[in-house]
């Protein structure tokens, strides 16, 4: 991704950029769930939607479905959308707030298409009139994540990256300032360069191997450790959208692609064994699996500074915060738009990598708090891990943004960060937690007035998702659908 956005910017310029990435390393090979802004990355590059979904076998995703996180047995979606529309101004969620406090239990949910949609199964690209109920939301993808590097190579390669296969074993740092000035790889050769983006996953082979910045560790906060991964064959027509089930030491995706579904289970590894974990994601699996579980580790936490000298670090050499809001994709995103914007000259002005920390700083800080929520917004103590995080003191910009929402469904707004506040209010009242008062302004209107408006909003999603294809006929119809040979169980699966 790093090499396509700046080939893309920077093609026409004198920039030369080399890739060096090792087969024999390979990717981390998850990351399949991501956020609606990777269209307008790959819109930037000039990519069509239809050849990137066939490449990478991708389905539509309108959100993720959260099981017994607020409480064992409840589940909710998290939409790519708003809910509702603002009444003069004031969110939907007042009125809504109202009418829950006059004694209707009308489901928030039901006043957003996406949610509707979702639960449904059904999926149309959004129209082009964004006021209008069933065009205004957001969509994303669910795809596999090393057939779109595939495919961005050769978008690369086309725009004159050079692509060098090898394995990186040193590099040498200039003594005066401790900048690097060429790596080293396996078979002697020396490659230099002006500015290195350090891509290189977990390893962090310049940022940490080299430069030894440092990591912030947030593990007091984000404690889960360890995932196994595994695909197995679809049961069922694929869903637009992810589902994340809460468990006792962690949680378990499932994501819906073309050709099978992707599971995982995140976990602490201090409450829960290997072993447990993969059994637990095994016996939970909706088909027969269609490789041997993966198992990974990681530190969730960031790079103490992402741009240090001149190194960048993007993807997980910068930092990991788990995937269960599918946010690792974006923050690659946001890194290279930053960097974009600040690219640096030969003189290295200390300030850009001083914006470019700040910003991606924010950036990790804001999707934190938006994943800690997960975990603390919850009646559960039903197991030590849920336990954990009921006596657990949070950072002060969740706290504060907790506080305001149960105080009168007030979203403090944040500079920057990707959850706006519809994702703050799926999160919070789907996962029960209800403000105690709401927008005096929602008063404003008589109770007449509100029930009639919410009426229509309420009618008019529902209808809008009768209108609406199957996500499956919806894939084909599109243009989207790959030619693929089913994918089958290997002959001796694994056992458990
Ligand atoms: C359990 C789990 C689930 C995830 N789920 C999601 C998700 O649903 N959505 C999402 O957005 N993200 C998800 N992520 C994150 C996502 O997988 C990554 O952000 C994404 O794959 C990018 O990884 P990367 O390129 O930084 O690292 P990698 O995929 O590890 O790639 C590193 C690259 O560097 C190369 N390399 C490494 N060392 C060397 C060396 N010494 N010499 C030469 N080359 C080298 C490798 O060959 C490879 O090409 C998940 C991550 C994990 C761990």
């Amino acid at each position: 991704m790093t090499a396509a956005g700046l080939s893309n910017k920077y093609k026409d310029l004198d920039i030369s950029i080399e890739l060096v990435e090792s087969d024999q390393i390979g990717t981390v090979g998850v990351g399949e769930a991501t956020l609606p802004h990777i269209r307008f990355f790959n819109q930037a590059l000039g990519i069509d939607e239809r050849d990137f979904m066939r490449a990478t076998r991708a389905t539509f995703k309108l959100g993720i479905e959260f099981c017994d996180w607020g409480a064992l047995g409840d589940s909710y979606i998290h939409p790519f959308g708003d809910y509702g529309e603002p009444i003069n101004g004031v969110d939907f969620h007042h009125f809504w707030l109202r009418l829950l406090q006059n004694g209707h239990n009308f489901r928030l949910d039901d006043y957003s298409f996406p949610i509707l949609a979702a639960e449904s199964g059904k999926f149309q690209i959004p129209g082009s009139d964004n006021t209008k109920i069933g065009s205004n939301f957001g969509y994303a993808y669910q795809f596999d994540s090393t057939l779109y590097a595939k495919f961005l190579r050769s978008y690369c390669e086309d725009n004159g990256v050079v692509r060098t296969e090898g394995k990186v074993v040193d590099a040498a740092l200039y003594p005066e300032t401790g900048f690097v000035k060429s790596i080293e790889l396996e078979n002697g050769t020396q490659i230099e360069a002006d500015l290195f983006i350090d891509c290189s996953g977990f390893r962090g082979v310049l940022i940490e191997q080299q430069l030894k910045t440092g990591y912030d560790d947030w593990s007091q906060w984000l404690p889960c450790n360890r995932a196994v991964a595994v695909p197995c064959e679809a049961a069922g027509p694929s869903l637009p959208y992810t589902r994340a089930t809460a468990r006792p030491a962690g949680w378990q995706w499932r994501i819906p692609l073309q050709h099978r579904t992707g599971n995982g289970h995140v976990y602490w590894n201090e409450f829960i064994s290997d072993d447990e974990a993969t059994h637990q994601l095994m016996s939970t699996l909706e088909g027969p699996a269609l490789a041997d579980p993966k198992q990974l580790y990681f530190k969730t936490g960031k790079r103490r500074k992402l741009w240090n000298k001149n190194v960048v670090a993007i993807g997980l050499s910068g930092g990991f915060l788990e995937p269960l809001e599918s946010t690792s994709i974006h923050l690659i995103q946001e890194g290279i738009t930053a960097l974009i914007e600040l690219f640096p000259d030969a003189n290295f002005e200390g300030s850009d990598a001083v914006e470019y920390n700040r910003r991606m700083d924010l950036n990790f800080d804001r999707v934190r708090d938006f994943l800690l929520l997960h975990y603390v917004a919850t009646q559960r103590d039903d197991s030590e891990m849920w336990r954990y995080f009921r006596n657990m003191t949070l950072p002060e910009s969740l706290q504060e943004k907790i506080e305001a929402w149960n105080a009168r469904g007030y979203l403090l707004r944040y500079e920057q960060g990707v959850f706006l506040p519809p994702s703050w209010v799926a999160v919070m009242a789907g996962q029960n937690l209800i403000p105690s008062a709401y927008d005096r302004r929602a008063n404003t209107l008589s109770y007449e007035d509100v029930l009639r408006k919410t009426e229509k909003i309420r009618h008019d999603s529902h209808a809008a998702v009768a209108n609406t294809p199957d996500h499956g006929a919806y894939l084909d119809q599109y243009g989207a659908k790959a030619a693929f040979e089913p994918l089958t169980v290997p002959s001796a699966p694994a056992q458990f």
